[in-house]
């Protein structure tokens, strides 16, 4: 080096007879960081983001579903930025642009909405969020955990290297991801449309509400697209006339009576009902007379979707019908039960009834059904000498909400997972209503 600049040379000979060769035009590598007198930050930044971004792209286009594309990019295309926390000198604003240019590549390839809850995006699946890793949080959470081990070291070398800041952190890892994750939490649900769904639903849903995020087996399309709906962020008509400020009408574009809102078209509108929610509700069904099949070895496909159902279908062990009216000497307002299950051992006779209704009134909908089902229950009990009758509801919120009685009902079941393969069987049904009601 000559003043600061790089001066041709052979290469210098050393005195055990080695050679170092001319350092490259660009720099040499050291640890994977470019470096020629000192660390080349800017030729670095420029080739980490462009690699970011290309990885990034590169998943988004694939056709990986929704929770192997989120992870693709956490370990794939993050982990090129998360080597140079620390050592390359990145600016706020650097980490932030390109988490915003993530969110555009994601929009631009349809799996995520424009307007969706960005804070929503970084939070872990199990919280109701897509649990994408920020850049901007991955470069400081790695950088707060260097200095964390600079404090605690007890070399010399590296004690030297804390007195001389060369990391400077105020707040520990620990405190940061805390403060993060509140924030995150208060701009997802304190949002007045993005929150509204979480908080009207905080009362009724179970645990398993998030599970088809937690599985991430929805294509990643359909993923972002149930978000946007948990978010208001599609343009149904009351949103373009109340948020836009459109002059078209508020009132649902097929029924006309009622504002048009999501919760209105994939739960609340009468032209739909007989069509679309019937179509849901017997996919949620069929998965679930498909399961009890297999439980009792009844004979059916390998996979639930070619599944025909039989009005009865029956072996030695048991018995179980499908849309079918339960025949009592008294007449009965609720006697066909979406499926009924004889247990000819026991003589246990279970009652099954399921509903897609909106997510707020799942609760409600179960004990509506409970209570429907008592009179039939009572009535089967005395005619068929049952020893037992149970009415298990399966109530799915349309936008994937379970309740919190959940576990109980479908243990009773004793089904391997069918909270959630219904769940899916009815986020897929609602998910095809939205697409064809906004036209997607
Ligand atoms: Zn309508």
């Amino acid at each position: 080096m000559k003043r600061g600049r790089q001066v041709g040379s052979s290469g210098i000979d050393l005195p055990d007879d080695q050679h170092i060769r001319e350092v490259e035009e660009e720099g040499y590598k050291y640890l994977g960081i470019l470096q020629l007198d000192k660390t080349l930050n800017t030729k670095m930044k420029g080739k980490i983001t462009s690699e970011y971004v290309r990885r990034v792209k590169k998943l988004c286009r694939s056709k990986l579903n929704g929770g192997n594309m989120i992870s693709g990019i956490n370990t794939w295309a993050v982990s090129v930025v998360r080597y140079s926390a620390g050592i390359v000198d990145w600016t706020v604003e650097e980490l932030v642009s390109m988490d915003r240019r993530t969110r555009k590549i994601m929009a631009m390839n349809g799996c995520m909405h424009t307007r969706s809850n960005v804070a929503r995006l970084y939070l872990p699946r199990k919280e109701g969020g897509r649990g994408l890793i920020s850049i901007e949080e991955c470069v400081n959470k790695e950088s707060k955990s260097l200095h964390g081990y600079l404090r605690e070291t007890t070399e010399w070398m590296l004690q030297a290297a804390l007195k001389e800041k060369v990391l400077d952190e105020e707040e520990t890892f620990q405190d940061y991801q805390k403060r993060r994750q509140e924030e995150k939490i208060r701009n997802w649900k304190e949002k007045h449309l993005h929150g509204e769904f979480v908080r009207q639903t905080a009362y009724v849903a179970g645990e398993d509400s998030w599970r088809w995020l937690r599985n991430g087996f929805l294509k990643k399309e359909t993923e972002g697209l149930i978000l946007a709906a948990q978010e208001q962020a599609l343009r149904t008509n009351s949103i373009k006339h109340s948020i836009d400020k459109t002059s078209v009408t508020p009132l649902c574009i097929l029924c006309g009576d009622s504002t048009e809102t999501v919760r209105h078209i994939i739960s609340g509108c009468k032209k739909l009902a007989q069509g679309e929610y019937r179509k849901r509700h017997d996919k949620v069904a069929l998965r679930v007379h498909w399961e009890i099949c297999r439980k009792y070895r009844i004979e059916c496909t390998d996979k639930w979707y070619d599944h025909q159902p039989l009005a009865v279908a029956e072996n030695r062990d048991a018995r179980i019908t499908w849309d079918k009216t339960v025949y009592t000497d008294k007449r009965l307002n609720h006697n066909r039960p979406d499926i009924t299950l004889l247990r000819r051992d026991t003589q246990e006779w279970t009652l099954i009834d399921i509903a897609v209704p909106a997510d707020q009134s799942i609760i409600n909908t179960e004990e509506e059904k409970m209570a429907k089902y008592q009179e039939l229950a009572f009535e089967i009990k005395r005619i068929h000498r049952a020893s037992k009758v149970t009415v298990i509801p399966i109530v799915i919120g349309a936008l994937g909400t379970t309740s919190k009685n959940a576990k109980t009902w479908h243990g009773k079941l004793a089904l391997p997972d069918i909270v959630g393969s219904a769940q899916l069987s009815a986020i897929l049904g609602t998910a095809h209503i939205l697409r064809k009601v906004l036209c997607f």
